[in-house]
């Protein structure tokens, strides 16, 4: 019966979108967002399965350096990353929106 199968299945993780049971999430970030391009802000408490968020620490012990290796690789392999250039200065939508990266802002990651 499908219905026993999906009790107890509450949360889902916010990387790979499956449903899981409160015991499943391995973690879970609290903070605020900035969406540029839907030009919004709010708060957010996005959790993970055990596979996501084991790869997000992953990441996050990478320098940027890791991440620049990693993009110049995907280029070369013909992906196409090319994030489009914000023009923040001139865009009154955009003005009000913290473009800081947390290095920035003297909190490092
Ligand atoms: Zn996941």
């Amino acid at each position: 019966m499908p219905i026993a199968l999906t009790k107890g299945l509450d949360e889902k993780c916010c990387d790979c979108g499956i449903a899981i049971h409160k015991k499943e999430i391995d973690g879970e970030l609290e903070g605020r967002y900035a969406d540029y391009g839907e030009h919004e802000q709010g708060g957010m408490r996005p959790k993970f399965c055990s596979g996501c968020w084991g790869r997000i620490k992953e990441i996050l012990k990478k320098d940027q350096g890791d991440a620049i290796l990693k993009r110049k690789e995907l280029e070369r392999e013909g992906a196409k990353h090319a994030i489009a250039q914000l023009d923040t200065f001139t865009d009154k939508d955009l003005t009000g929106i913290d473009f800081r990266t947390p290095d920035d802002a003297g909190v490092g990651m």
